[in-house]
């Protein structure tokens, strides 16, 4: 992509952000930190000790206690000057108790979707739309599918986000989902540069997958032309996509220039500019029905 270069940050520079680049720092499963514009996010915090949540998986071989991996070190250090939580959904991989528990004890605002905004309200947070985030961005909520059939159903409704500045790449966020309509057709009409994907390929042992198999996520690289980032790997029991072999399946599609796949801790910064091109927008068109009820119960006080 002309004029598009990416590079990772040395601590150094960390310290002092380059205008107009936008850092990804990965600190276990979706979450990350996100430094886009004026904004230091933690996007979708699980921040428990290892072994703090039961098994996800229900059947089948592999149940462990979930998350399966601590945080990496320096988490604590890249933690302390987020200014808010940037939520997809309250699933308790996304949002889980000592999550919650930083961002109380923080007083952080939660920007979110007209979905998840009023259950997190109802729970005392600062939630806010993105929608709403104002001048200087273009905005779009990105309905999505967690799934097929009847799990798909039960898990949603999920969605992501995508974000774009003047001057800064622009980002989508997809979330927990499969690769479907409303992703393919954002995608293609959104044009984004950086796409942050989840790629562990997650199932229950029953109701198939609930994540972007890899087949899905060669599509989705192959179709945007966009920088991937692929997480949520290797920290949940009903996640059995390894890096390893993620890594040599973009090898063999010939997409390892394009496709970041961090290890926990790692960071990398983004430059480049959208430039002049209008970005077209719709509104949020997410409806909670009573299946978000049963997953935001799930997900805690
Ligand atoms: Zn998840």
């Amino acid at each position: 992509m002309a004029g598009f270069l990416s590079s990772t940050l040395s601590a150094s520079r960390l310290a002092h952000k380059v205008e107009r680049t936008m850092l990804i720092q990965q600190l276990r499963n979706a979450t990350m930190i996100l430094e886009l514009g004026p904004h230091r996010w933690v996007v979708d915090p699980m921040l428990s000790a290892a072994k703090a949540m039961p098994p996800f998986k229900v059947l089948g071989g592999g149940r462990r206690r979930n998350p399966t991996v601590e945080l990496p070190a320096g988490s604590d250090e890249a933690l302390a000057t987020v200014d808010g939580v940037l939520l997809t959904h309250e699933h308790p991989d996304h949002f889980d108790a000592a999550g919650r528990a930083f961002a109380r004890a923080r007083a952080l605002p939660v920007w979110t979707n007209r979905v998840d905004a009023g259950h997190l309200r109802d729970k005392g947070f600062d939630a806010r739309l993105v929608e709403a985030l104002g001048e200087g961005w273009s905005v779009e909520v990105v309905r999505s599918k967690h799934g097929r059939g009847a799990v798909g159903w039960l898990l949603g409704p999920v969605c992501g986000y995508f974000l774009a500045r003047d001057g800064e790449p622009s980002v989508y966020v997809t979330g927990d989902s499969i690769l479907c309509e409303s992703v393919l057709e954002a995608v293609e009409r959104l044009r984004p540069e950086v796409i942050v994907a989840p790629a562990g390929s997650a199932n229950f042992g029953v109701g198939g997958d609930i994540l972007f198999s890899l087949d899905e996520l060669v599509t989705l690289a192959n179709k945007s032309g966009a920088q991937m980032v692929f997480n949520h790997l290797e920290a949940l029991d009903h996640c059995p996509t390894t890096r390893a072999s993620l890594r040599e399946r973009m090898a063999r599609e010939g997409l390892s220039e394009r496709v970041w796949i961090p290890e926990d801790g790692e960071r990398r910064s983004y430059h480049g500019t959208r430039g002049a091109r209008p970005i077209v927008t719709r509104p949020d068109q997410g409806q909670a029905g009573m299946q978000k009820r049963m997953t935001a119960l799930f997900s805690g006080a």
